[in-house]
C-alpha cells in the first residue's frame, strides 16, 4: 500500500504559499508539490481560518502582523531588520494594551531574569515571575534515581516544575507569559498547562549561549548531520 502523504513544507522549493505576484492575482495552488498541506488538507486550513473570525484572535493576529512589519526599516542600502526580540516583545505587549507580564524562567538564568524584569518594569509593565524550581519538590517525586541527579546522589535536587510555573501565570491572570530559557521538555509541559497567552523569549541551549540554531550555521557541529550509528540504512 502506498505510504500516506504528509505535509512536508521543509522539503518544498516551490513556495506557492509565498508567491511573488501582485495583490490582485491568485496564488497558483495547483502548482504546489503533492505533499503541500494546501492540497492535502484544505479542510484543516479552512477550520484554522475560522478561528480568526473571533474578534480577540483576529485583533491579536493583526497586531502581531503589524509588529512583524515594523521590525524592518527602509534605508538607502535597502530593507533591514531593526528590532531585537526583547524590543519586539515589549512593542507587541504595548500594542495589545497588556499591563501585567509573567516571566517563567530557568534557574540557570537568574541574572537574565533580573535584567529582563528591570527592562519590563522600566517600560511600565507589572511583572510577575516564577523560577523553574518553584515548589522545592525533590526530583525523587517524579521517579528520578540518585545517580540521575546533576548535583550528585547525596544532594538535594529540586525538580523543574513547569506545571507550577504555568499555573502561577494562570492564577495571576497575566496578560502575556514570557518563557525564558526553560529546558527541552519542561517547556513542553509549561506550554501544555499555560492558559494565558505565551511567547518564547529564549530557548535553553547550554552549549551555544541559548542560540539553538547556532549549530546549523557552523561546520564545527557538522557531526549533527551524520546519522547515528546503526541508522545508516534508515533503521
Ligand atoms: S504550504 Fe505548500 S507551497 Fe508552501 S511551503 Fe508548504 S508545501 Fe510549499
Amino acid at each position: 500500500m502506498a505510504k500516506k502523504l504528509s505535509p512536508m513544507c521543509s522539503r518544498c522549493g516551490v513556495l506557492v504559499c509565498r508567491p511573488e505576484i501582485k495583490v490582485d492575482e491568485t496564488p497558483p495552488i495547483e502548482t504546489a508539490p503533492v505533499f503541500c498541506p494546501m492540497k492535502l488538507m484544505p479542510d484543516v486550513i479552512d477550520d484554522a481560518m475560522s478561528e480568526y473570525k473571533d474578534d480577540g484572535v483576529k485583533e491579536f493576529a493583526r497586531q502581531a502582523s503589524i509588529q512583524e512589519f515594523e521590525c524592518y526599516e527602509q534605508t538607502p542600502e535597502g530593507k533591514r531588520a531593526k528590532n531585537t526580540r526583547i524590543e519586539e516583545t515589549i512593542q507587541l505587549a504595548k500594542k495589545c494594551g497588556f499591563k501585567k507580564l509573567g516571566l517563567a524562567f530557568c534557574a540557570g538564568l537568574p541574572k537574565e531574569a533580573s535584567l529582563l524584569t528591570d527592562i519590563l518594569e522600566n517600560n511600565g509593565f507589572e511583572v510577575v515571575s516564577a523560577r523553574c524550581k518553584v515548589g522545592a519538590v525533590p526530583k525523587e517525586t517524579i521517579g528520578i534515581r540518585p545517580e540521575q541527579k546533576i548535583r550528585g546522589p547525596r544532594n538535594w535536587e529540586s525538580m523543574c516544575n513547569p506545571i507550577s510555573q504555568a499555573k502561577i501565570m494562570n492564577a495571576e491572570k497575566v496578560d502575556l507569559a514570557i518563557l525564558l530559557g526553560l529546558c527541552v521538555g519542561h517547556d513542553t509541559l509549561f506550554l501544555k498547562y499555560c492558559r494565558v497567552p505565551v511567547t518564547v523569549l529564549a530557548a535553553k541551549d547550554r552549549v551555544t549561549g541559548h542560540s539553538p540554531l547556532a549549530p546549523l550555521y557552523s561546520s564545527y557541529y557538522s557531526r549533527l548531520m551524520s546519522k547515528p550509528r546503526g541508522k545508516e540504512n534508515g533503521r
